[in-house]
């Protein structure tokens, strides 16, 4: 993505890769975000039980 060369540009390849994993951290427990669905493996679980589809994002 242009998008992102041009991030590395600007600020470099760790920043870049700080933002990257920022991306999948949970905003309200810092905990790792599924990439299969989005939910927190942490806070999201009690949802991540009641959803009929586990591996796939909805709404
Ligand atoms: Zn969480």
């Amino acid at each position: 993505m242009i998008e992102n060369l041009e991030y590395i540009k600007k600020y470099g390849t760790g920043k870049f890769l700080e933002r990257e994993v920022a991306k999948w951290r949970c905003s309200a427990c810092g905990g790792i975000i599924c990439c299969h669905n989005g939910l927190c493996f942490d806070c999201g679980l009690d949802k991540l039980r009641q959803k009929k589809h586990k591996y796939c994002w909805e709404e």
